[in-house]
């Protein structure tokens, strides 16, 4: 982007963030006073590849390398709506990306962890956040669908890639009365959003919320690297 660009776009930018909160998350239904004010105030387009920052407050997803992509505006406020927070939760993130998502949910709640497989994506996510200033998120490289138990039990975990289905050490690391949401499908395009509740030590109860279209979980208790885009 040149100096001028650069100059016209700041000026919009709080407008245009502004537009995308009452377009796409009020006309939609989001309703959580803390998730609507977590998105006006985390700038997604510093989380967007170099010289896409134009199409930063459009809703849809947007490629950030390695076949990945940073979710839509309105579906990050979806899964932290759905995932009934409050400020003092733990929480659990399962696929880093671009690391706006943990950005978000880290004005809720008092802390994020997150996971991601692929090493560059956590190396530009842990760059970005600690530039920004989001000391209350943590992200480990590996694979998420073996959750983090060290820091185990989470009150909400929540996982931005389709699994084939619940990963069991996800749900053994959720607390009693944390909540799991996360796209699951018997194709690795195309998802059920579940939200799942663990309501006693060995009880949990699953709603579905609507369908979606994620990348694939990949890992141990995911799909195989073989389903992989690209
Ligand atoms: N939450 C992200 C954001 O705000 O930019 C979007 C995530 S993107 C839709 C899904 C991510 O999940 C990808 O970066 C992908 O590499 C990652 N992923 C897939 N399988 C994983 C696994 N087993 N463990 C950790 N991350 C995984």
């Amino acid at each position: 982007m040149g100096m001028r660009m650069k100059a016209f776009f700041g000026k919009n930018i709080a407008l245009r963030r502004e537009i995308m909160i009452n377009d796409h998350l009020l006309a939609r239904g989001i309703r959580d006073q803390a998730v609507l004010k977590a998105m006006r105030e985390v700038p997604r387009e510093a989380f967007v590849a170099a010289g896409m920052e134009e199409l930063a407050y459009e809703d849809h997803p947007l490629p950030i390398g390695e076949g990945q992509t940073i979710s839509q505006p309105y579906m990050v406020a979806y899964m932290a709506e759905s995932l009934e927070l409050s400020p003092a939760d733990r929480v659990l993130e399962i696929g880093t990306g671009s690391g706006y998502a943990a950005a978000v949910l880290s004005r809720i709640v008092d802390t994020v962890r997150t996971v991601e497989r692929i090493a560059v994506l956590v190396e530009n996510a842990r760059k970005r956040l600690e530039m920004l200033g989001y000391t209350n998120v943590h992200v480990l490289e590996g694979d998420g669908t073996l959750g983090w138990p060290e820091h185990a039990p989470y009150d909400a975990i929540v996982v931005t890639a389709g699994a084939p289905d619940l990963p069991r050490p996800l749900l053994m690391q959720l607390s009693v009365g944390g909540r799991l949401v996360i796209p699951v499908g018997a194709t690795p395009y195309l998802q059920m959003l579940v939200r799942v509740r663990r309501v006693g030590e060995g009880e949990y109860r699953s709603e579905d919320l609507f369908p979606v279209r994620f990348v694939p979980l990949i890992g141990a208790a995911g799909w195989r690297e073989s389903h992989e885009a690209g």
